[in-house]
């Protein structure tokens, strides 16, 4: 079993990155694959399971004990067969985000999920900040392989390198390694060559670059994925190339973050 996280910044693109190469994943290549949001936002899932918002383990666990609750309360089935978790988040100003993680994946691990028959657990957690439970996959090891998905734009680069920093800081002492960077494009000039250099520079590689297409809000607002709403498309193509790619992968790094002048140099080399 392949336990792999995808970070990024807020609304970069993770949870269609995600959703995507999972139906991917088991639609095509028969994997067994299961999704854990770990993103307060709670919509890792919503594509794979057909715009149901599932009932999310800490929304169960304010109803129920935890010796109580049930895999079929958090778990549920989506599209190929993909199983679907949310971790979900605190109530408004109420505690911290990143909580609903660590007990997502306490309570996954207690029930002995991990155990089972998997192919691949994707983790998809907001990287804006990389503390407390959204450090939880990294820190303690629960995930082996992270992607970085970012586009040209400063900001996601910046979350994608605060990310790296926190993957070399534990690397050493777990298995925690990067295995690429996924750029999700927003058509920005020069994007893809500054995307490939960011990549170089920290020591990784790129593993896909996603072109934007209308095609996945079309997709998304049928809420289905790309691969189920329109499996012949161009980008349903694009998916299953990235799918592949993560399949193959060998290259597990531990990244050499750069510096804050480092960062803002380079994308001031690669501004058109
Ligand atoms: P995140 O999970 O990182 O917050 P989402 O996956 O929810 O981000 O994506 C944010 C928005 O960007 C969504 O409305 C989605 O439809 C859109 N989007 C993501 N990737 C693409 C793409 N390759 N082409 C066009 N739109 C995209
Ligand atoms: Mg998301």
């Amino acid at each position: 079993m392949r336990q792999i996280a995808i970070y990024g910044k807020g609304g970069i693109g993770k949870s269609t990155v995600v959703q995507n190469l999972s139906a991917a994943l088991a639609a095509d290549q028969g994997a067994r694959v299961m999704v854990v949001g770990c993103d307060p936002k709670s919509d890792s899932t919503r594509l794979l399971l057909g715009g149901l918002m599932q009932t999310t383990v800490l929304d169960q666990l304010r109803e129920t004990d935890a010796q109580m609750v049930e895999l079929e309360d958090v778990v549920q089935q989506g599209f190929a067969g993909v199983q679907c978790v949310e971790s979900g988040g605190p109530e408004p100003g109420v505690g911290c985000a990143g909580r609903g993680i660590i007990t997502a994946i306490n309570l996954l691990e207690d029930k002995d999920v991990f155990e089972d028959d998997l192919d691949y657990v994707m983790y998809d957690v907001l990287g804006d900040v990389v503390c407390g439970g959204f450090a939880m996959p990294i820190r303690e090891g629960k995930a082996q392989e992270i992607y970085l998905v970012t586009s040209g734009e400063y900001m996601s680069l910046y979350a994608a390198n605060n990310i790296c920093k926190g993957i070399a800081r534990y690397a050493k002492r777990g298995g925690t390694r990067v295995g690429g960077v996924i750029c999700n494009s927003r058509n920005v000039e020069g994007e893809e060559e500054l995307v490939r250099e960011f990549a170089k520079r920290v020591g990784t590689q790129v593993v896909h670059v996603i072109p934007r297409d209308p095609m996945v809000q079309k997709a998304e607002i049928n809420r289905r994925t790309v691969i189920e709403y329109a499996p012949d498309s161009a980008q349903a193509q694009e998916y299953r190339v990235l799918a592949r790619a993560v399949a193959q992968n060998q290259q597990l790094v531990i990244p050499e973050p750069l510096s804050a002048s480092e960062l803002e140099q380079l994308m001031l080399d690669y501004m058109p």
